[in-house]
């Protein structure tokens, strides 16, 4: 058994190039081998939102406070809100962020197929994110 005390990981920044805006990550789980979940919290300033990306085993979204915003490609861009749980299926193209006035934290929880976690891809166009939520 392994306790990491509260405090004990510092808080990285997003990388520019995975995400627009700002957005702040705090690693939860990293389970050594063979076990391949991964598990962060992940803080959005309002605005800020993922580049559109993809997981190759899919992932959990697991909203924890303010507003934000999911779209997987060619549908709508949906609300999310504290409680509410997204599934994205592997490979399923998709982005989440936060509300353009409101900022979001939610828990991700994910699988690594051979180390990799997600496949990023190209930024989030201002006219996809700001389009009417459904
Ligand atoms: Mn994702």
């Amino acid at each position: 058994m392994k306790i990491t005390a509260a405090g004990s990981v510092p808080t990285r920044a997003g990388s520019p190039d995975y995400f627009t805006g700002k957005v702040w990550q705090d690693p939860l789980v990293s389970a050594p081998e063979p076990a391949r979940v991964s598990a962060l919290r992940v803080s959005f300033e309002p605005g800020a939102r993922t580049n559109w990306h993809t997981h190759p085993l899919g992932q959990t979204l697991i909203v924890v406070s303010g507003v934000g915003r999911v779209q997987t490609e060619g549908g709508p861009v949906r609300e999310i809100r504290p409680g509410d749980v997204v599934w994205i299926s592997p490979h399923e193209k998709h982005w989440h962020g936060a509300a353009p006035e409101t900022s979001m934290t939610h828990i991700a929880i994910h699988e690594g197929l051979n180390g990799v976690y997600a496949d990023w891809l190209e930024p989030v166009a201002e006219t996809d994110y700001t389009a009417e939520t459904d």
